[in-house]
């Protein structure tokens, strides 16, 4: 049977972090599919279409690597998509709790998709989309935070 993982997440946007633990989990999974998460409560500062087109130009030369979104639960939507697993990244100790507590109750809800936690590496322990987001609203380069090519500074983000 084909190993399917979901990696979830905001994606607010895709950083080095997020592309490490996605190359390192290729060597576990036959794919993985990254999934943005479309929380009409959450405002982002880049639109969906903006990060999945964004995510889509990272891994355009992965097969195993496809983008998408959903809406409501996560483990409705790895069901959905026939995933067996469900990727998460760990930077710190408060990712560990948060996480723990994410993983234990979608276990309870549904206990045939087991969540994979990779540890992140030392150098991107302390990359998050906030402060990347921060950069750029400020008019910073923010580009050694993203993805080599990606070129963020052409794509244009809401003001929130
Ligand atoms: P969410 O809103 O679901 O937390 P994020 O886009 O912030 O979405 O993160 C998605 C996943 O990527 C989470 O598991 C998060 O812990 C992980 N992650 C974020 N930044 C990093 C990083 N620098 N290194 C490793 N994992 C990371």
């Amino acid at each position: 049977m084909k190993r399917i993982a979901v990696f979830p997440g905001s994606f607010d946007p895709f950083t080095i972090g997020h592309e490490g633990i996605v190359r390192r989990a290729l060597v576990l999974f036959d794919e993985i599919i990254i999934a943005v998460g479309a929380n009409a409560l959450k405002k982002s500062y880049y639109s969906l279409e903006t990060r999945k087109e964004m995510i889509s130009k990272v891994f355009r030369d992965d097969p195993e690597i496809t983008v998408d979104h959903y809406e409501g639960l996560t483990v409705d939507y790895c069901r959905k998509r026939g995933a067996q697993y469900l990727l998460r990244g760990l930077r710190t100790a408060a990712d560990f709790e948060f996480e723990r507590a994410i993983a234990q109750v979608n276990r309870t809800i549904m206990p045939d998709v087991e969540t994979v936690f990779l540890l992140t590496v030392p150098e991107h322990a302390s990359v998050n989309s906030t402060i990347v987001r921060d950069i750029i609203r400020s008019g910073g380069d923010a580009s050694i935070f993203v993805p080599a090519g990606l070129n963020i500074h052409d794509y244009k983000g809401e003001d929130l």
